[in-house]
């Protein structure tokens, strides 16, 4: 077991025990789904991921063609949609600051296009170790690269004028 923090988290993990069970893991939930969104993961990821991102899924282990889940939230500029989505990985939170310090929530920027967070899992995927198991959670902005429409851009009409 190797130590990482995440934010405010330390988390211990088992980069080995993960390799073994993304070696028997079949392709990631984007292929299960034909959306252009989905399709659109698929191709922008992982290259369109921030450096530190895929150096932090390669340390833990994680193969991030297999992410556990994942969806096209919404387009945050011409070219460029936000996503949200969980890789498993075999490890467990050693130490977490107490609730009432900092909400649990707290998503962690990791390079310039993407943000982290580990969470426990009550219920783990098929194949991963019961208690034994973490989600990465992201949120990562990725190119619209596949040649579909992307969905307009929403105006929150919240900036002063
Ligand atoms: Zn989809």
């Amino acid at each position: 077991m190797e130590t990482l923090k995440i934010g405010e988290k330390t988390l211990r993990y088992d980069a080995e025990r993960t390799r073994r069970v993304y070696s028997l893991s079949p392709r990631g939930s984007s292929w299960g789904c034909r959306c252009a969104g989905c399709r659109n993961f698929e191709v922008a990821a992982p290259a369109g991921f921030s450096p530190q991102f895929r150096s932090l899924l390669s340390s833990l282990g994680i193969d991030p063609r297999k992410e556990a889940f994942v969806r096209h939230l919404v387009p945050v500029s011409q070219g460029f949609s936000l996503y949200s989505g969980t890789y498993v990985f075999c490890g467990e939170i050693s130490a977490a600051p107490t609730p009432q310090k900092t909400p649990s929530d707290i998503f962690e920027p990791c390079g310039e296009n993407a943000w982290v967070t580990a969470r426990s899992f009550d219920d783990p995927p098929v194949g991963w170790p019961n208690g034994e198991s973490l989600r990465l959670e992201f949120l990562v902005v990725l190119p619209w690269l596949v040649p579909d429409q992307q969905k307009p851009l929403i105006d929150l009409g919240c900036s002063p004028c």
